[in-house]
């Protein structure tokens, strides 16, 4: 085992990256964090630059230098941050890339009940006291043992207030805030930590870690989420019922059409097509073609999942809006959900049916036609032959 030598471990790169780089995302990548603040060595700043330079974002504030202590480095991170005066604040290392948003989360929460809220876990391995010759002397009880981690969340002035006390009384020994904190009296809380939020101290850390980034199992890997909208419109003819939502309506008129005219279908499909890019339904489906004449308009609309099915996604959800005065959508809402997810070959709750109106005003509300809009989420899989 041995430790990083060469560059700080924080500058290490995994995955092709840099440990820091990793880090800074998952916090910019958390909504509720207004501004990161990295604190470094004042001889790091070119690092710094290749590590967190592209990152190019307002709530990414400029580095500060840090001091000659894990400690005093803290205090002036604080310090960087009094006049933007935040409420909280959340205190990391910067050799665990790989925090999560949902430790992150409990540690927030964790600050609605403590003034400071770290993350830890329990202590799975029993626990000896030897002598210096390595002899057993004792076998400690881990039951109320815990191993702490960061992020570290406190309020923000009282955190600032026990550095500044631990810096004034020349306690410059803390090994994390927490200990700070609780010399200082504050009320400091565990919330559940996290394995993978390791601390890359030893080259089989950054072994480890460099087969998580490898295998995508990083937290760091953003799920490849594709939205694609979809609109239609037919227009009416004298006729007897419409196709709408892969439902058959009895009405006063139909809807004009190459195919059964099913705009609401059609929507959906430009919808799927639009997620992945995949041109749209006039293209694959040319009204010229006579294989398409009168044809049941879920043909498109499987045609457009196997494409997204095809290329390694899967469909989140998909909603859509009908545009018309009548015929009346809500008695057919719930088969129209049905429809879709049987054609889509998905759950009924990740299909969405809504209808409006259009008070009367415009082409739909002339009754002249039925328009229809669409949006679908699609999940495109990490192994998908997109890359
Ligand atoms: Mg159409």
């Amino acid at each position: 085992m041995g430790l990083i030598a060469g560059a700080p471990k924080q500058f290490v790169s995994i995955g092709s990256e840099p440990v820091l780089r990793h880090t800074v995302r998952a916090f910019l990548a958390y909504p509720g964090i207004a501004q990161v603040q990295v604190v470094i060595h004042a001889d790091d700043r070119d690092l710094y630059e290749v590590a967190c330079g592209s990152l190019a974002c307002t709530r990414l504030l400029p580095p500060v230098p840090g001091g000659d202590t894990r400690q005093a480095s803290g205090l002036c991170g604080l310090e960087a941050l009094v006049s933007a005066a935040p409420r909280r604040v959340l205190i990391h290392d910067a050799a665990r890339p790989f925090v999560d948003a949902g430790l992150i989360d409990r540690v927030i929460m964790g600050l609605d009940r403590y003034d400071g809220a770290i993350p830890a876990l329990p202590v799975a391995d029993t626990l000896k006291r030897a002598d210096a010759a390595g002899r057993i002397t004792g076998t400690v009880d881990r039951n109320a043992l815990w191993r702490a981690q960061t992020p570290q969340g406190f309020t923000f002035p009282a955190i600032l207030a026990a550095h500044r006390a631990a810096a004034s009384a020349d306690r410059c020994d803390f090994t994390d805030d927490a200990a700070l904190a609780e010399w200082h009296g504050l009320l400091v809380g565990i919330v559940e930590g996290s394995e993978r939020n390791r601390k890359i101290t030893t080259l089989e850390d950054l072994a480890m870690a460099e087969q998580d980034v490898t295998r995508g199992g990083a937290t760091i890997e953003v799920p490849d989420v594709r939205v694609g909208q979809g609109f239609d419109v037919h227009r009416f003819a004298p006729g007897d019922h419409v196709w709408l939502g892969g439902v058959r309506i009895p009405h006063t008129r139909r809807l004009e059409g190459h195919s059964d005219a099913d705009v609401a279908l059609h929507a959906l499909t430009d919808a799927l097509l639009g997620a992945i890019g995949d041109g749209d339904i006039g293209q694959h489906f040319p009204p010229s073609d006579m294989r398409w004449k009168g044809a049941a308009s879920k043909v498109f609309l499987a045609d457009a999942a196997r494409r997204v099915r095809d290329r390694g996604g899967r469909i989140g959800n998909v909603d859509l809006t009908i545009l018309c005065e009548a015929p009346r959508i809500g008695p057919h809402r719930e088969a129209m959900r049905s429809a879709i997810a049987e054609i889509l070959a998905i759950d009924v709750e990740r299909v969405g049916v809504k209808a409006t109106t259009t008070e009367g005003l415009g082409f739909t509300g002339r009754r002249e036609g039925i328009a229809a809009m669409a949006t679908a989420n699609v999940l495109m899989g990490r192994d998908g032959p997109q890359r």
